[in-house]
């Protein structure tokens, strides 16, 4: 009999790829997808530990399933991603609820850890396994992709920034092999895939050694330029100190590429990068800009801040905001810090709260208003749109431009999949609203 799974996903555009291919996996041992949480035989929840309080919020939504199974059989429950990473058997311990935790290197071990259940035994499955995992994945096709795809390239990093659990959760840098990742391309694009989004925790650290050659991320963007059926190309998430000539030159030679570059920074003040063990200064960064801005001017930048990293004084923020204006960053993400159990940052001291909420606020005057100047600046406009999908339930349609901002319309639904003229008649902060250029079928 056909058993339903559902997997709820928290976090970054990884854990949404990683659920897709755990999706691919259980099929083979009957598990059907489904929305209905209702009436599930197992419950994954793939984890976050970026955010704050992450552990909190995976026990409080475990609560959540128990709550709706009080009345009848409970689905096996699966916790996933990078809070079962780091906390292994003490979620086993702490909520017996939970029946199976199991690593993002570990997936390609899930049917065998579902199985192993079904027998009797409760697991945990915790192992850095980079290698074994994307063998076991490269065999299963991926199905679940959309008109834009997420291909994980790269995974795990080495750089140790101070405040950041990642090292410890997806464990040492490790690159998939350049020809497995162009066959899951071609199987991606088989299947309907237009844009394809690369995808790694270091992303621009890719660099795969085969024969005398080293593979890097330029040439992954060359060769995917060469699929006439691709329509964009898009990267995330960079570091700067990897952001190399050959990767930079990418945005002249490529049609295909997307100007729009998330690259975090962190911070504007040399002093507070170094404390961060960022690798890389503010001046670094700002070369980077100018080169791309050279190629490019329609490039946008958006990025990652941290305010109030310990130590960070009025003029350490004052040169974070100094750096905003002058890049003008548009979409980006910015947080106050909070300690993560065991990174090296987690037991200085920190900033006062009312300060920091008051630099939080300022950072995000200047980021709001440079998101909706951009945006206003496209009224009355006609724009390429990307169709990605139908809205449920609202008779609209829904792409992206080439800056990743969303983009609403009336449209008919075998629109879905094309590059379409729109013009934009009012925007909002995060949303482009419009209507089909009349004489879109020839870019259609
Ligand atoms: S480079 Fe990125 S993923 Fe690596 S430790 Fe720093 S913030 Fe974390």
């Amino acid at each position: 009999m056909e058993k339903k799974i559902f997997i709820k996903t928290l976090g970054c555009q990884m854990n949404e790829y990683d659920s897709n291919r755990i999706y691919d996996s259980v099929k083979r041992l009957g598990f059907e997808k489904t929305k209905d949480q209702e009436n599930l035989d197992c419950y994954v929840l793939n984890t976050c530990h970026i955010r704050d309080k992450a552990k909190e919020k995976v026990y409080h939504e475990i609560g959540r399933v128990k709550e709706l199974y009080k009345e009848k059989n409970k689905p096996i429950i699966v916790v996933a991603g990078c809070v079962a990473q780091a906390e292994n058997q003490e979620m086993l311990k702490r909520e017996p609820y939970i029946d199976i935790v199991i690593g993002p290197q570990s997936y390609h071990k899930i049917n065998d850890k579902l199985l192993n259940f079904i027998k009797g035994n409760k697991i945990e499955e915790t192992e850095f396994d980079a290698v074994s995992k994307f063998n076991y994945f490269d065999n299963i096709k991926n199905k679940e992709n959309k008109i834009s795809s997420y291909l994980t390239i790269q995974e795990g990093c080495d750089k140790f920034c101070t405040f950041c659990v990642v090292p410890y959760t997806r464990g040492p840098e490790y690159s998939r092999p350049f020809n497995k990742i162009i066959s899951e391309t071609e199987s991606l694009i088989k299947s309907g895939a237009k844009e394809i989004i690369l995808l790694g925790q270091n992303v621009n650290a890719y660099s795969y050694k085969e024969k005398s050659k080293v593979y890097r991320i330029s040439d992954l963007i060359n060769k995917l330029e060469s699929y006439s059926e691709l329509k964009r190309i898009r990267f995330t998430t960079s570091h700067p100190r990897d952001m190399t000539d050959d990767l930079i030159e990418c945005y002249s030679t490529s049609k295909k590429l997307m100007p729009f570059v998330h690259l975090p920074i962190q911070s504007g003040s040399n002093k507070i990068l170094k404390l961060m063990n960022r690798k890389h200064t503010v001046e670094k960064y700002i070369e980077i800009y100018e080169k791309l801005i050279k190629i490019n001017p329609e490039i946008k930048f958006s990025s990652d801040f941290l305010i109030s990293y310990p130590g960070e004084t009025n003029d350490d923020f004052t040169e974070t905001l100094s750096l905003v204006k002058k890049i003008k960053f548009i979409n980006s993400f910015s947080f106050i810090f909070s300690p993560r159990p065991g990174t090296k940052a987690a037991n200085l001291d920190q900033i006062d709260k009312e300060i920091s909420q008051e630099r939080l606020l300022k950072i995000q005057e200047y980021l709001f208003k440079f998101q909706l100047n951009l945006n206003e600046s496209f009224i009355n406009k006609t724009i390429d749109v990307l169709i990605e999908n139908e809205l449920e339930g609202q008779n609209k349609l829904f792409g992206r431009n080439q800056y990743m901002n969303s983009v609403i319309f009336e449209g008919n639904k075998n629109l879905i999949g094309k590059n379409i003229n729109i013009k934009i008649e009012r925007v909002n902060q995060k949303s482009l609203f419009g209507k089909v250029e009349k004489n879109n079928m020839r870019a259609a």
